[in-house]
């Protein structure tokens, strides 16, 4: 069940600390997704192709619509016609991918880089050293249709709020690294996306720009 009060108490507690939120709809039904629609709410985050483009095809088209799960490079070609920001770039192929679709849709398509900053194993994500070799790479360099506006991570899974506040420090410490080394004169790099339901208070404490907030809006999945 969708909790409109506490959407309204989130948002502007947010929104006095200058953070975006993304509001995680994935798995959810459309009526949902109208209900923060019609609270104003503009910007929703899925983490899968198909079911980002089934909701883009039937909702308002002034809502921004952001993808946060694994991106497979087979897929960029169904969202690079509408998507605002890929939050989980995680390799050059991809990068390169999606800079060829954004071109054929004479776009430009905003990307954060994602980092593993977690303990668990699954998760997608870079680290640093392989970042600073995107980034300084000749084919990067060459990409006119992608601009990476900041960093994606997810802290792990657990009620170690020492830890969780450590991961973010270090996504926060990788964000500041990137933009002496790679983006200093660009004002667009500028986004760290990190905090969830769980953990979005601390992620905001640490520098976090916007936040991917689910199941405290939408109910549990
Ligand atoms: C599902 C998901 C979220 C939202 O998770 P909640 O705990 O429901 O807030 C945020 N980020 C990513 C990458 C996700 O997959």
């Amino acid at each position: 069940m969708v909790n409109v009060k506490l959407f309204n108490d989130i948002r502007k507690t947010l929104n006095e600390k200058g953070v975006k939120l993304i509001a995680v709809s994935k798995t959810k039904p459309l009526e949902d997704i109208d209900s923060l629609y019609n609270e104003g709410q503009r910007v929703f985050g899925e983490n899968r192709v198909q079911e980002l483009s089934a909701k883009y095809e039937a909702l308002p088209k002034d809502i921004e619509w952001h993808l946060i799960g694994h991106l497979q490079t087979n897929k960029v070609k169904y969202i690079s016609p509408f998507i605002s920001l890929i939050h989980s770039v995680d390799s050059l192929s991809l990068l390169s991918e999606i800079n060829r679709q954004a071109l054929k849709n004479n776009r430009v398509i905003d990307c954060l880089l994602q980092f593993h900053i977690a303990v668990e194993e699954t998760k997608f994500g870079l680290n640093l050293e392989e970042a600073a070799e995107i980034l300084g790479s000749e084919a990067f360099k060459k990409m006119q249709n992608i601009r990476i506006v900041g960093v994606m991570g997810m802290a792990s899974f657990t009620e170690n709020i020492e830890l969780v506040r450590s991961e973010f420090k270090n996504l926060k410490n990788i964000f500041d690294t990137l933009k002496t080394q790679f983006f200093q004169s660009e004002a667009s790099f500028c986004e760290i996306s990190m905090g969830m339901s769980g953990d979005y208070a601390i992620a905001v404490e640490e520098g976090s720009t916007m936040v991917r907030i689910g199941s405290l809006l939408f109910g549990e999945r």
